[in-house]
């Protein structure tokens, strides 16, 4: 095993003894996380850093339409890969653009491509792939879907550095507590990748390439460059990571996916100013149904009443009271 691995399961509160749901790969590098269906049925209800709980009830409606994709509205379908979703815009018809959001860990690359064959059809690649933004999670796959689509990869220029393989993102901060997830996050890669060749600015009227109807917001905080798309027809909002819709800091609440509105996951947030602002905006925008990067996507009046609460609340509630010095 690799240093560090013993930090699994230290800072959760009641983690059930012989649970190891971590998986490292590529030497220390953590790049993808197992975790086995039979220990999340195992594990009892402990009380984490729950921000704001949802409800079942609360959960949009999705219909299971193969390859693991899960379909929540006939335009919208997404696949969790591990830890993370990635979604699919574009109805199944065959003369549609399509467009995918986001592409997982660095393993996930095949499985997108089986799930998109399957949704979409063979032969049929999407017309662009675009990025809420960089991190290790959203940009895994990134670099090998590119290549092998050829197609373009939209994403905001503050996000640009981390994509083109100038900048890495800030260390994560082991200190802002709430589990193992957190702990463990200097571990997660955080190196640019470079997929320069293949990179777009987003539209600077606020458009999203081949998603009418769509606008792009700026939702930093983050990261710098984070987006979100949002469609008022039907209210429906794709958050990235700017909120997400369970506790992504520790690992029983990401293997159990427990629905909850949660700021940005605290570990790899670089500017909670900035995260907070972008919250409020969110909110104002009164959200009906909510797909995250992080989380089973949500819908109804509750969860718009829960993204207030969040974003009137954001200090006391998803700004984590220890972190580096440097990190505020
Ligand atoms: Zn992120
Ligand atoms: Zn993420």
């Amino acid at each position: 095993m690799p240093p560090g691995f013993a930090l699994v399961g230290a800072g959760e509160a009641g983690a059930p003894k012989g649970v190891n749901p971590i998986d490292i790969r590529h030497g220390s590098r953590l790049v993808d996380i197992q975790f086995p269906a039979a220990q999340a049925t195992t594990l009892k209800e402990i009380t984490l850093t729950i921000q704001l709980p949802l409800e079942d009830s609360d959960l949009a409606p999705a219909t299971e339409t193969g390859s693991g994709v899960l379909a929540i509205l006939p335009d919208l379908a997404y696949r969790r890969m591990s830890i993370v979703n990635v979604i699919f815009y574009g109805e199944p018809a065959m003369d549609k653009a399509w467009v995918l959001i986001d592409t997982g860990l660095a393993t996930s690359g095949k499985a997108i491509i089986e799930a998109a064959e399957h949704r979409f059809g063979h032969a049929r690649p999407p017309s662009a792939i675009l990025m809420t933004h960089g991190h290790f999670d959203h940009a895994g796959a990134l670099e090998a879907l590119a290549r092998h689509w050829d197609v373009p990869v939209y994403a905001h220029p503050l996000e640009f550095p981390y994509l083109r393989g100038e900048n890495s993102y800030p260390p994560a901060d082991p200190l802002v507590g709430g589990g193992a997830m957190a702990l463990l996050s200097p571990l997660y890669p955080r190196s640019p990748v470079d997929i320069g060749q293949w990179l777009r600015a987003l539209p600077a009227d606020g458009s999203t390439p081949f998603m009418p109807g769509w606008t792009w917001l700026h939702t930093p905080g983050h990261t710098p460059g984070h987006v979100s798309f949002w469609r008022a027809s039907d209210r429906c909002l794709i958050a990235g990571d700017a909120i997400i819709t369970t506790g992504q800091e520790s690992v029983y609440e990401v293997l159990t996916q427990r629905p909850e509105m949660h700021g940005p996951p605290r570990y790899m947030t670089s500017d909670w100013q900035e995260a907070m602002d972008s919250v409020v905006e969110l909110a104002a925008l009164e959200p009906e149904t909510i797909i995250a990067g992080h989380g089973r996507p949500m819908r109804g009046p509750n969860v718009t009443a829960r993204l207030h609460e969040l974003a009137d609340n954001f200090a006391e509630i998803a700004i984590p009271t220890t972190m580096r010095p440097n990190n505020r």
